[in-house]
């Protein structure tokens, strides 16, 4: 690339994506605040407003790490069910629900349970935490109403399998969500963000984590991961309808969506 990386081969990718989030697992929390500037919080707010989930919805959260997402759902979920209990609008019992949260990485799972109970959420049933691939998912076909994929889908190795099962395991009706660091077009933008990217994180990633290389394989995979309109096609091809996204922060991240109809 114009940058001088290597491109990595496949079967290197999966084996650098299993190094690097065993390698920063503990500090990834810390990285994530860091490098966005808090901003990843909004982000995830914003996915999960677009979910607008439900007390007894059955949903799937992929490459769902240390639980950063799932958290937030759940903590939606029991906020709108205590606002209609207190307004009385609901007195029915809601229907279980179920929250998975799947990685492929144990490490990064670990680091999750631990924070569910920091969080008080470590026996709360409807977290369940998975170990698992993407591209295989061990879920049913048409047994979820929602899938959620948060700076996941980047470190796949075949984005298409990963899409296809998204369609797989969801119900009809089923809603696909993405959130994904994606490409800024804005002139002056682009610069400064390629300059932050390509000087400034990999120096965070040492000073922070220990470890340079990580960092370095992060931007080079945002690098490679296909513009915001090209993954557009790419969700419609698996089957998905009403396809669109959201450019946040001039593209620095964009959330994709995707009915199954
Ligand atoms: N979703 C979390 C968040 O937003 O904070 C974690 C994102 S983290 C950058 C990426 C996660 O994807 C890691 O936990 C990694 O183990 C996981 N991952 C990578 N390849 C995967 C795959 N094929 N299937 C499932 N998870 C995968």
């Amino acid at each position: 690339t114009s940058f001088g990386f290597k491109e990595v081969r496949e079967d290197e990718k999966s084996r650098m994506v299993g190094n690097v989030f065993t390698s920063v697992a503990s500090s990834y929390d810390l990285m994530n605040d860091l490098m966005s500037g808090g901003l990843h919080r909004l982000w995830k707010e914003r996915l999960i407003s677009k979910l607008n989930p439900f007390p007894g919805i059955k949903h799937l959260d992929v490459a769902g790490g240390t639980g950063d997402v799932a958290f937030r759902i759940l903590e939606n979920i029991n906020n709108v069910g205590s606002r209609a209990m207190r307004d009385n609008r609901d007195d029915s019992i809601p229907e279980e629900t179920q929250i998975y949260v799947c990685d492929i990485n144990p490490h990064m799972l670990n680091v999750g349970k631990k924070r569910a109970q920091e969080r008080g959420l470590g026996e709360d049933k409807s977290l369940i935490w998975v170990e698992g691939d993407a591209e295989a998912l061990k879920f049913e076909d048409n047994s979820m109403d929602g899938y959620t994929i948060a700076f996941g889908i980047r470190n796949v190795t075949h984005i298409e399998k990963a899409l296809a099962e998204a369609n797989r395991v969801l119900k009809r009706g089923g809603r696909f969500l993405c959130l994904e660091l994606s490409h800024v077009e804005l002139p002056v933008l682009k610069e400064l963000y390629d300059y932050y990217s390509f000087s400034v994180i990999p120096s965070l990633g040492e000073l922070v984590a220990g470890d340079r290389e990580s960092y370095q394989y992060l931007v080079e995979s945002i690098r490679r991961f296909p513009p915001q309109d090209k993954f557009a096609k790419m969700i419609a091809e698996a089957g998905f309808q009403k396809v669109e996204y959201e450019n946040l922060v001039g593209g620095v991240v964009a959330i994709h969506s995707g009915l199954k109809l």
